[in-house]
């Protein structure tokens, strides 16, 4: 047994440590309902919106009022199927394709829950594996706590001076935590963060958390940390389905939800293509697209960092309005040049796989594969960048020689997992085809 399974089956025997039964058991009642519901797979199609509305699951008038200001009207699918048993304290587990508001999901369960009275430490832990990521949440729980008196939020991420972190955890102590694994274990490590009063833990982009064995490890150091009575929530667009046994571990009989998993994860609405070219060919290939599409923001994605900045500096020099964003930069920077991307300040945003998960920018419609995405999940989650909540877009993926590359066999990959059939670019695309309207 390797290491990583070690720890796992450390996780098993959880449930049979806690120390209050009291609490264990009510928990265990206001799961009856859950698991007499199976393992949800449906086959409605990305953008089914529920005939349910965001009143029918009784959330706080502060909650309903913030919902409101963000424009949502109607729960998605998979908010309806999550949303009225996470509110009771249910574990949930949910797959659900990109773009879909899972994070809606998460963020407005716990603020219903939420009891900030009397704590005394931070009551909820989010962990996911960017820093983009981690404050994007943390503005999602800005934007619904709007109305709520009181709660507090902050976001924990390394490539910050964690001096700047300490200080902050002494003035105030939030109430909810949004981090990435490294710096938010150095502070609980260290003592300046208390996670023994945590009731809500929630992973975003669980597989990619609890593929790598790194920050497996880290997660779990976290986990073991936090009380035994919680609530524990796990959300991705790909997991596979031993991950999924691995989540289960974390858990209490689970709600589990899984939309459109496998076959139909294909994002309805995304229209995709390929263009077949040799590695010389691309940046003509590239700065020809550009001039001929309508698009709103794009994504171009490159394999490595020296490729990403190499690639901006040719788009910008050719007068693109070109950024990029990769890990070698500082972390201020990164979150400024994220910020600058989503408040429409450029148009281009050339980036590697950092930010091919979980990032919601409305603006993108168009995503490019300059340099084809290692698998086919990493795939989904890049070109999922496009066409957000049903919005149309357009992704289009160089693909290079078998003697070149892999890309031939990924694109093989995608299409067979997904179930899509990924044409040759046409000589001409129908802008209204994929600009939003
Ligand atoms: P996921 O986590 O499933 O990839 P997100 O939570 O990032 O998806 O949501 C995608 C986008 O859809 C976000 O901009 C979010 O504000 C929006 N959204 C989520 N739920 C709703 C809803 N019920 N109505 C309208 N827009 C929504």
């Amino acid at each position: 047994m390797s290491k990583a399974d070690d720890d796992i089956s450390e996780l098993t025997a959880y449930d049979d440590e806690s120390n209050d039964e009291g609490e264990k058991d009510k928990k265990q009642d206001s799961k009856k309902e859950a698991s007499s519901a199976p393992a949800k797979k449906s086959d409605d199609t990305y953008v089914a919106i529920h005939s349910s509305t965001f009143k029918d699951f009784m959330l706080k008038p502060e909650l309903l009022k913030a919902i409101a200001d963000c424009g949502f009207e109607h729960p998605s699918e998979v908010q309806s199927e999550c949303i009225p048993q996470a509110i009771i304290g249910t574990d949930v587990i949910c797959q659900a394709k990109s773009g879909m508001g899972k994070t809606a999901v998460f963020v407005l369960s716990v603020l219903q829950q939420l009891q900030i009275a009397q704590a005394t430490g931070p009551l909820c832990l989010v962990l996911c594996h960017t820093r983009e990521l981690a404050y994007q949440i943390c503005h999602e729980f800005d934007r619904f706590k709007k109305y709520l008196q009181g709660v507090a939020t902050k976001v924990f991420y390394g490539g910050v001076s964690i001096m700047e972190h300490r200080a902050s955890l002494k003035k105030e102590v939030p109430h909810i935590v949004i981090g990435t694994p490294g710096r938010v274990l150095q502070l609980a490590e260290e003592g300046n963060l208390s996670l023994k009063n945590i009731k809500f833990f929630v992973l975003d982009e669980c597989d990619r958390m609890l593929e790598s064995l790194e920050m497996r490890k880290d997660v779990q150091t976290i986990f073991k940390k936090t009380p035994h009575n919680k609530q524990v929530m796990m959300f991705s667009a790909t997991m596979k389905e031993d991950t999924r046994g691995v989540c289960k571990k974390f858990m209490h009989n689970p709600l589990e939800i899984y939309i459109n998993d496998g076959s139909k994860l294909t994002l309805h609405g995304l229209q995709q293509y390929f263009v077949k070219l040799s590695e010389k060919e691309k940046n003509r290939k590239l700065v020809s697209l550009l001039d001929a599409l309508d698009f709103n923001q794009v994504v171009i994605f490159v394999k490595s960092v020296p490729r990403a900045k190499q690639l901006n500096k040719i788009l910008q020099a050719e007068n693109f309005p070109s950024t990029t964003i990769h890990r070698q930069m500082k972390q201020e920077k990164r979150i400024a040049r994220y910020k600058e991307f989503k408040d429409y300040k450029h148009r281009i945003m050339v980036a590697t796989d950092l930010l091919g998960r979980g990032i919601d920018i409305e603006g993108i419609n168009v995503v490019i594969n300059y340099d084809m995405a290692d698998d086919a999940d990493s795939y989904l989650h890049r070109v999922g960048r496009a066409g957000r909540f049903g919005t149309k877009g357009l992704t289009i993926s160089f693909i290079s020689s078998e003697e070149e590359s892999k890309d031939p066999k990924v694109l093989d990959e995608v299409q067979q997992r997904f179930v899509v059939k990924v044409p040759e670019m046409p000589e001409k695309i129908d802008a209204s085809t994929y600009m939003h309207n």
